[in-house]
């Protein structure tokens, strides 16, 4: 079996003044990473995580399975945490990581930390393969809250586990056993949490035949639905064949603007407000209370400031106010 069409994509969102997602889409592995971190940190995270896995292509690069993708997220691990600790600014940055190498025999090897996805696509059918390290997905599962209070839980964003934070990482790895026709998504949770699942799959089975056409056709989705996140899409088919023979139609990426939509501007939110606690942390944070006021404060805007084209209108009107004022008790004084 091979890889068949892939294509990845991505895009700001309309909320973020940055993408602070990156991705590889380079058979026989693909990626998803989602950064996060103050000022250019986020950037910094998850674009170190994606190089570390560029192994190259060879055999012997990518020989093994599940071992093997949890080797690459652990060299991914211990580069953004090096940096982090080497450089200050970089302090505190994480990112996710979802990563799923095709083998020859069809088998997929998949690793996966943070909140980033994996979807299989087979007959119609949308399944996800990944559990979130999540708050919100930790407290679904522990029976603490519903899957719908979940969606909209003022705290979904707090993952449990990233890259980054520490000098290793806890890595969750499986295979799937592909047949031809799969078709398998990584994301960013600037889809899942715009778009839902069957939606998703609504969109993919629309495009099936041009995945390109199916990727901006998810990211134009998440944006019509408010984009408040970076947007990430990397979708791969298995096909029938030898991966050696590359008769492959290879899916371009060269952004074709015309049916972008346009960010709108960026909020004041320059960071993005993702970050990364302990579940403890934030439980006994939101006991208090005090967690979801520091976010609202977080998100708190600028006063806005007056054009000097207004403030030169405003002098002038006090100028001639006064003036005004002046000569009538002038008048008045010499009646
Ligand atoms: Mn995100």
């Amino acid at each position: 079996m091979k890889v068949g069409q892939r294509v990845g994509e991505t895009n700001p969102g309309r909320k973020r003044r940055r993408n602070e997602d990156a991705y590889v889409c380079d058979p026989p592995l693909f990626a998803v990473a989602d950064g996060m971190g103050g000022a250019r940190a986020g950037e910094v995270a998850s674009s170190l995580a994606a190089e570390a896995i560029k192994v190259g292509d060879s055999p012997e690069a990518l020989a093994g399975g599940e071992e093997r993708v949890a080797e690459l997220i652990q060299e991914a691990n211990r580069r953004v945490h090096q940096r982090a600790v080497d450089d200050e600014s970089a302090s505190g940055m994480g990112t996710t990581m979802t990563v799923a190498l095709f083998h020859p025999d069809g088998s997929i090897s998949i690793g996966h930390v943070g909140d980033s996805r994996a979807y299989l696509h087979r007959d119609g059918r949308l399944e996800q393969l990944t559990e979130d390290h999540s708050l919100v997905a930790e407290l679904v599962r522990r029976g603490e809250l519903s899957p719908e209070e979940a969606e909209v839980h003022p705290q979904r964003s707090v993952i449990t586990r990233a890259l980054g934070t520490d000098p290793d990482v806890d890595v969750d790895t499986f295979t799937v056993q592909a047949v031809e026709g799969d078709l398998f998504l990584l994301c960013s949770d600037g889809l899942t949490s715009m778009v839902d699942a069957d939606t998703i799959s609504a969109v993919v089975d629309r495009n099936r035949h041009d995945l390109y056409a199916a990727a901006r056709a998810l990211i134009r989705e998440a944006n019509e639905r408010g984009g408040d996140d970076n947007i990430t899409a990397v979708l791969f088919e298995v096909a029938d064949g030898d991966p050696d023979d590359e008769t492959v139609e290879a899916v371009l990426t060269q952004p074709d603007e015309e049916d972008t939509l346009h960010p709108e501007p960026a909020s004041e939110l320059t960071d993005g407000d993702t970050s990364i606690v302990s579940v403890e942390e934030i439980r006994s944070a939101l006991a208090a209370e005090s967690a979801v006021d520091a976010v609202d404060a977080e998100a708190g805007e600028e006063e806005p400031h007056a054009s000097v084209g207004q403030r030169i209108l405003a002098a002038l009107l006090i100028v001639a106010l006064v003036a005004l004022i002046v000569l009538l008790v002038v008048k008045g004084l010499a009646r």
